[in-house]
């Protein structure tokens, strides 16, 4: 049985690793376009990997993987979070959680991550500067005209792997060719006639007003608001957590996990949209209003600048937003400026008027449909001994480790089926 693997990424050396452990004896070929494995492992979590999640604040998978949420459950069943951290601290990478849940090795250093999975493949070949262009379809072995062919018993269907210099024939290929931002990347499938979801950018933060030009917010670029509740007006997309102002818009994790879920709405409202923001975390108004009376009677000859419940200078923004000079007396604010500062810090509303990169960190939304592949060992239903994993399937996280985490459960998912193939299958020899 030989085994190829297309995309040395995460999946698909995670993949070949824990096949080669589970069958020491079988041939596994990998075949990658760039020039090393592992390339965006090793910059991942800005060259810190951010390798997984410990899970503790996730209530819901759909709260982290917008799409794929109920693939994910299911094969967490079989390798999860503990299993990931597991795997990796038995091959001696020591690992911390952060307060934040994520996962890090404790070098603070991606390269080890990837030198563990290097060493744990060993005995794979690996095809560098080898762009796979097709995947085509074999006859079954003995319809095969070649008398060489002709003596083999089996009647599976096997697939010729084609790149530009090399052509090769496998019982099984795993398809770990990671995102895609363009659906051409994927006319390397254009054989296996599957059901593609169209892709899209996901993680990104958004411009807000005329690009190049600053607007009154962003001139508070560098400024983060600890606890914001945000979302895009007129739909139910919204998100809590911190929120970044920079240069020419907004980011932080609440923005970079609305970003996420609304990937495919935003694409096709070609990232114009009204974005509203909470800056108290989600409190009404009427309750924003009575902590502000409050603060107000409490302070009567202090001026407004000084009872900010937020930083300093978002505060002094957001007075000066509504109409009140920041020297203003708490006793001259007044009942009528008090409940539009009230209206306001609930719903301030901004006109996103296009998308950015975070640090190249976006991942694909969208790829090859989940209902191509059989939800338990993640092999092609049309083509018996094709399999998938990785971002190349519609399914993807939020930042903190998820997908990564994705990666390593459904590289180790389809190593197992491979490996233990039910006696019906066609292509078990056993
Ligand atoms: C800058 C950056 C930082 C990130 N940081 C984190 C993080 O800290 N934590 C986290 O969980 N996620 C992170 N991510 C997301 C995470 O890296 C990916 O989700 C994950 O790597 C996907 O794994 P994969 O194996 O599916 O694809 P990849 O790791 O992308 O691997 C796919 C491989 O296939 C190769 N390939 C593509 N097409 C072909 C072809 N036709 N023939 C041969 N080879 C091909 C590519 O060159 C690549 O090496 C980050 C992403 C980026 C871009």
């Amino acid at each position: 049985m030989k085994t190829a693997i297309i995309g040395a990424g995460a999946a698909g050396c995670f993949c070949a690793t824990i096949l080669r452990r589970l069958n020491p004896e079988v041939q596994i070929d990998i075949y990658e376009s760039g020039e090393k494995p592992l390339k965006k492992v090793a910059i991942t979590g800005g060259g810190r990997c951010n390798l997984t999640n410990s899970f503790e604040e996730v209530k819901s998978l759909n709260q982290v993987y917008p799409r794929g949420y109920n693939l994910m459950k299911r094969l967490f069943r079989q390798f999860d979070h503990h299993d990931a951290m597991r795997w990796f601290e038995d091959e001696g990478v020591r690992l911390v959680i952060q307060d934040d849940h994520c996962v890090f090795p404790q070098s603070q250093d991606a390269m080890e991550i990837v030198s563990t999975l290097l060493r744990g493949m060993q005995g794979v070949k690996i095809h560098t500067c080898q762009r796979v262009k097709e995947i085509t379809p074999c006859p079954p072995r003995n319809e095969v005209s070649d008398s060489a062919e002709e003596d083999s018993p089996s009647k599976t269907t096997r697939y010729r792997i084609d790149t530009d210099s090399h052509s090769e024939v496998y019982d099984h290929v795993v398809v770990t060719t990671g995102g895609s931002p363009k659906l051409s990347g994927l006319n390397f499938l254009s054989n296996l006639d599957l059901e593609i979801v169209p892709p899209v950018p996901s993680l990104f933060t958004f411009n807000i007003g005329e690009r190049n030009e600053k607007t009154p917010i962003t001139e508070l670029m560098g400024v983060v608001a600890n606890h914001v509740e945000t979302g895009l007006a007129g739909t139910r997309f919204k998100s809590y957590g911190p929120l970044l102002i920079t240069h020419w818009g907004m980011s932080g994790p609440a923005i970079l996990k609305l970003s996420s879920h609304a990937a495919r709405w935003l694409a096709e409202n070609d990232y114009q949209a009204t974005l509203y923001v909470n800056w108290m975390g989600g409190m009404s108004e009427e309750e924003i209003r009575n902590m502000l009376q409050q603060r107000m009677n409490e302070n009567p000859k202090k001026q407004a600048s000084t009872i900010h419940p937020l930083t300093q200078r978002l505060w002094n923004y957001l007075l000066m937003k509504t109409g009140i000079s920041p020297e203003c007396r708490c006793a001259e604010i007044g009942n009528k400026r008090l409940n539009k500062l009230a209206a306001l810090l609930s719903n301030d509303n901004y006109s996103i008027t296009g998308q950015s990169r975070y640090k190249e960190e976006f991942v694909t939304c969208g790829g090859v449909s989940l209902s191509n592949i059989d939800t338990n060992t993640l092999e092609c239903k049309k083509h018996r001994g094709i399999y998938f994993a990785g971002e190349i399937l519609d399914v993807d996280a939020v930042t903190g480790g998820f997908n990564l985490q994705a990666a390593w459960t459904m590289g180790y998912v389809v190593a197992q089926s491979i490996h233990t193939l039910p006696k019906s299958h066609p292509h078990n020899s056993k």
